[in-house]
């Protein structure tokens, strides 16, 4: 099956969390399988793209409204990931430092999905199946089914996975113009509480919509930032399929950001090195619970409660554990975190932004991972974690509730609490500290996480079976 996943991250290409790690990994298990899978994405100016070979594959051009724009498709030489990537060059627009965050995203992405859709309705033959993932591609299921210009492309059948629902590409209709020539009739298809809004488009207009965890499909009916109805609705072609990791990647075994390699057999000597050259380097105590949080410091994490529980914990337990945490975002939890600094020191360090090496020491050398989530829709952090022998502290909530079973109940080797309140948190804490004492319990605990088996090559037949369901 040929297999086309459109997306605006692709690790190792350009990365802001777990959509890219996503898309960096099932197209190449796809390809592993057997199945024909290719990435296209927006070309921004990232470290790979100066790294990297790449041959012209098509050069076109089409109009966003009144502006008549170039692109180029470029492709990568080598396969270095495992399957063919291609770049979508439109100057000006996409060659950008950073993957979102400008003024004109909207006018970005739409002009992004236009350009692919030209390409593909130049080709001799048409794909199998085109996968979109989150809003920057949401417009795609339309314009293939309603633009005139793409006709070749409407039994094309499309995919969309929802990576996170909160982001949904709200776009005024004054924006309508972009999109080519388009059945004017099928206006509710764009629809969503008189904006444009390309996540509903997509859950109205694809074939199939998956999300990344089971609970997050449940949870979307209630919690969906507004678009609760039409996910009840539109609940007989969604389905969840719980995300993977790539073992390549993330093994702590081979992990090439690792000084210290360790395996299930030589954990407790390896993760305390590890562990050793993390807390030298941030000035913390190694003989004390290290905890860690590494994400967005935004409220879908929690990370605003994230200070005080954590002052609160060290407050009450007369300085017990250690805290480093790695992210960046909200400017309010940025400064907070900063001035805990000093205060704290050899208790807590914090370094804001964004840094690849430095999350897989973390997983490595930490010993538990603090993740308080108000929304998750699968959560990779946890799973890295539980590859590393690092104990997932997680809210009960989407993709976590899917993947961490607490420490109390049979097999359990995780802490899993209910609310996203410092209290909660703070209780947490005090359950890891205690266990962290009992080595035998962290050591049963150690095995059991390490062993499950969370290999993409065991999600790659779920996705198959979903778009042999639209042949
Ligand atoms: P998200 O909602 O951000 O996509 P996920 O848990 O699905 O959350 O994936 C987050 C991914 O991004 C993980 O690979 C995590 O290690 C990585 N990540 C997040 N923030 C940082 C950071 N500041 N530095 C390095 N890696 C980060």
């Amino acid at each position: 099956m040929e297999i086309i996943h459109v997306s605006a991250e692709c690790y190792p290409v350009a990365k802001a969390g777990g959509l890219g790690d996503v898309v960096g990994a099932l197209p190449k298990y796809q390809c592993k399988a057997g199945h024909i899978a290719k990435v296209v994405m927006p070309m921004y100016r990232t470290k790979f793209l100066y790294e990297n070979e790449w041959t012209v594959d098509f050069k076109g051009h089409a109009n966003l409204g009144n502006w008549f724009f170039d692109f180029t498709i470029i492709k990568e030489k080598n396969n270095k990931l495992g399957f063919d990537l291609f770049l979508v060059d439109i100057n000006g627009l996409l060659d950008r430092q950073k993957i979102y965050g400008y003024d004109d995203d909207a006018e970005r992405f739409t002009a992004f999905q236009i350009a692919i859709l030209n390409w593909m309705n130049n080709w001799e033959h048409q794909p199998d199946i085109v996968h979109c993932h989150d809003h920057h591609t949401g417009l795609l299921p339309f314009m293939m089914k309603y633009c005139y210009d793409f006709g070749r492309l409407q039994q094309v059948p499309t995919v969309f996975t929802i990576h996170n629902g909160q982001y949904q590409g709200w776009m005024g209709w004054d924006k309508s113009r972009y999109i080519p020539r388009w059945d004017l009739w099928k206006r509710g298809m764009l629809d969503w509480a008189d904006t444009i809004n390309p996540l509903a488009s997509a859950v109205k207009c694809a074939s199939k919509i998956t999300t990344v965890s089971w609970s997050y499909l449940d949870e979307l009916r209630y919690n969906a930032n507004g678009l609760e109805k039409l996910f009840d609705y539109e609940r007989g072609k969604c389905m969840g399929i719980l995300n993977g990791i790539d073992n390549e990647v993330w093994d702590p075994a081979t992990d090439k950001y690792l000084e210290h390699h360790f395996t299930v057999k030589t954990v407790a000597a390896g993760k305390q090195k590890n562990k050793e050259l993390l807390c030298e380097r941030f000035g913390l105590d190694k003989d004390k619970p290290l905890f860690v949080f590494i994400g967005r410091l935004v409220g879908e994490k929690a990370a605003d409660v994230l200070p005080e529980a954590i002052m609160s914990a060290i407050g009450n337990s007369q300085g017990q554990a250690c805290f480093l945490v790695l992210g960046s975002g909200e400017t309010q939890v940025e400064w907070q975190f900063q001035q805990m600094i000093d205060p704290y020191r050899g208790l807590f360090n914090a370094v804001i932004g964004y840094d690849e090496a430095l999350s897989h020491l973390m997983y490595a050398g930490a010993d538990f991972l603090l993740m308080p989530s108000r929304v998750e829709p699968c959560g990779l952090n946890q799973m890295y974690a539980m590859r590393y022998g690092t104990v997932p502290v997680v809210r009960s909530t989407g993709g976590l509730k899917d993947t961490v079973v607490d420490m109390g109940d049979k097999d359990g080797f995780g802490i899993r609490f209910n609310n996203a309140t410092s209290g909660d948190i703070e209780y947490s804490i005090g359950r890891g500290i205690a266990v962290y004492k009992d080595k035998a319990q962290l050591e049963k605990m150690w095995k059991q996480m390490m062993q499950i088996d969370h290999s993409w090559e065991s999600v790659v037949d779920a996705y198959i079976a979903v778009y042999e369901s639209l042949r």
